[in-house]
C-alpha cells in the first residue's frame, strides 16, 4: 500500500483512513467502523492497534467519528492494511465521499435510514467532501445542537420532515420513503453544484430560492425544537435493553482505558457499540444491573464521564504537552483541573476551549473562554478564538498550584469572575 501524498496531509482535508491528518503528534487517522457499528472484541483490537501503530491515543470527535493518533509514515500503511483485512473499517472508507451521516448513538429507525442514505450517496458524484446529513428520528437525543446541511427529523411515528440547511423545511415524508428522498436532494444539488463547484461547497452556498427545488416534497414548517439531551449516563432503549453511555474526557482515552473498558463490557453481557457525537461510547443491550454496574467502573476505576453534568462535557481541549511536540503547555491537564474549579460556571453555560498552541486542533470556532498555551502560559481570549486577540497572559499552573482549599479560583481569575457576573 502506498503512503499517502503529501498534498493530503494539509488541515482543511477531512481525514480518513487512507487519508490521514498532520497533527502535532504525529498523523491522525480516522476510522469508519462498518456500519458504524463495533463490539467490545473490535474495540480491543482497535486499541492494541492504536498502541501498536500510533502513540496509544484514540479519539471520537464531535462527529461520532473514531481517531488514532501518533501515526507515522512508516506504520500508517501496516495500519491500514490491517485494518481492512480484520474488517474493521468500512470498505469504502477514503475511497468517496466522506462519511455524511451522523446519528444519536441511541437511535431505532435512524440508524437503518442512515445507513441507506450512505449507501444511496454513494453513487453521487459530485457531493463536497464536508457535507453532512442529521439523521435524528426523533428518540431520547435531540440532534438539534448539530450543525448539518439536510437535516432528517422524525416528527411523529414512522414520519419525518427534512431541512435543507435549516432554512427551508420539507415534507410530511413517510421514513420508509426518506432516504430516497434524501437521495433526490443530494443528486439534484451535486448537479447545482457541478456548475460551479469552487463556489458552491455547502447547501448554504446555494441561493434560499433554489433550496426548494431540490425536491418535489411541499412545503413543511420547522419541528419544534426539543430540550438540550442527556449525553452521558443509563439509557432505556425499549426492546433493546439498556445502554450505557460512557464520555471521553475531552474526547480522548488511551489504549489501556479502552481495553479495560471493552473488556468490562463484554463481561457484562455487551455485545453492541455505538459511537457517540457527545464524544463517549454507547453501551446497548445491557440488563438495567449490568449498565449501572458498568457505568460505575467506567467512572471509579477508569475516570470516565458518566454524568450529563460532569463539568468536561463542557470543555475543549487538545492534548497539549507532552502528547504533543508543538505543544506550549499542558492543555488537557490544565484544563481537566480548571473545569473542576469553575465546574459552576460551565453548569451555567459557559464553554471553555484550552489549546497548546495556536493551531486549536480541539475547537477552530469560538468559545466564551479560549486560552492559548504560549511558552508556558496562557493567552486569554474573550468571547473569540485561539486565534483572535488575547487580552491577558496567565500562568495558569502557577494560578491553580496555589489554590487553596475551598478557595474560590475567580478571585485568582479575574476573566472568570468577569464572565461569571455576565451570566448572572
Ligand atoms: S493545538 Fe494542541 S494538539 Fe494541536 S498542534 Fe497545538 S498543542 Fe498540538
Amino acid at each position: 500500500m502506498n503512503a499517502p501524498s503529501p498534498e493530503t496531509l494539509r488541515r482543511g482535508w477531512c481525514p480518513s483512513t487512507l487519508k490521514p491528518m498532520e497533527t502535532g503528534d504525529g498523523w491522525l487517522v480516522r476510522l469508519h467502523p462498518p456500519g458504524a457499528r463495533l463490539t467490545p472484541a473490535e474495540l480491543r483490537r482497535i486499541a492494541a492497534l492504536a498502541r501498536q501503530y500510533g502513540n496509544g491515543l484514540i479519539e471520537i470527535s464531535a462527529r461520532g467519528n473514531m481517531q488514532l493518533r501518533g501515526v507515522t509514515a512508516e506504520s500508517h500503511p501496516r495500519l491500514v492494511a490491517t485494518l481492512l483485512a480484520e474488517r474493521l473499517v468500512d470498505e469504502h472508507d477514503g475511497a468517496g465521499p466522506q462519511r455524511l451521516t451522523l446519528t444519536s448513538p441511541l437511535a431505532g429507525a435512524g440508524i437503518a435510514l442512515a445507513a441507506e442514505i450512505e449507501a444511496r450517496a454513494r453513487d453521487i458524484t459530485g457531493l463536497p467532501a464536508k457535507l453532512s446529513v442529521v439523521v435524528d428520528d426523533g428518540g431520547a437525543q435531540s440532534l438539534d445542537a448539530f450543525a448539518g446541511d439536510l437535516r432528517v427529523v422524525g416528527i411523529a411515528p414512522g414520519i419525518a420532515a427534512i431541512g435543507l440547511a435549516d432554512r427551508v423545511w420539507l415534507g410530511p415524508v413517510d421514513e420508509g420513503q426518506a432516504g430516497e428522498a434524501v437521495a433526490t436532494m443530494l443528486a439534484r444539488f451535486a448537479a447545482l453544484r457541478a456548475q460551479a463547484p469552487d463556489a458552491i461547497r455547502r447547501l448554504r452556498d446555494l441561493p434560499p430560492g433554489a433550496l426548494p427545488t431540490l425536491s418535489d416534497l411541499p412545503a413543511a414548517p420547522a419541528p419544534p425544537e426539543r430540550p438540550a439531551p442527556r449525553r452521558a449516563g443509563l439509557f432505556p432503549l425499549g426492546s433493546d435493553g439498556f445502554a450505557a453511555l460512557v464520555g471521553l474526557p475531552f474526547g480522548r482515552a488511551d489504549a489501556a482505558t479502552l481495553d479495560r473498558l471493552a473488556t468490562a463490557a463484554e463481561a457484562q453481557g455487551c455485545s453492541k457499540i455505538r459511537l457517540s457525537p457527545w464524544r463517549g461510547i454507547a453501551f446497548r443491550g445491557l440488563a438495567e444491573a449490568d449498565a449501572e454496574a458498568l457505568l460505575g467502573f467506567a467512572a471509579c476505576e477508569l475516570g470516565l464521564i458518566v454524568r450529563d453534568d460532569d463539568p468536561r462535557l463542557s470543555v475543549q481541549a487538545c492534548a497539549g504537552a507532552p502528547a504533543c511536540l508543538r505543544a506550549e503547555t499542558a492543555a488537557m491537564a490544565d484544563a481537566a483541573r480548571l473545569a473542576q474549579e469553575i465546574a459552576p460556571l460551565l453548569a451555567a453555560g459557559l464553554t471553555l476551549h484550552v489549546s497548546g498552541c495556536v493551531k486549536s486542533c480541539a475547537q477552530p470556532g469560538a468559545a466564551d473562554l479560549t486560552l492559548v498555551g504560549r511558552a508556558g502560559r496562557y493567552g486569554v481570549v474573550i468571547a473569540g478564538t485561539a486565534r483572535d486577540h488575547a487580552l491577558a497572559e496567565l500562568d495558569l499552573s502557577a494560578i491553580l498550584a496555589r489554590l487553596q482549599p475551598g478557595q474560590e479560583i475567580h478571585a485568582r481569575l479575574p476573566m472568570a469572575g468577569r464572565l461569571a457576573g455576565r451570566r448572572a
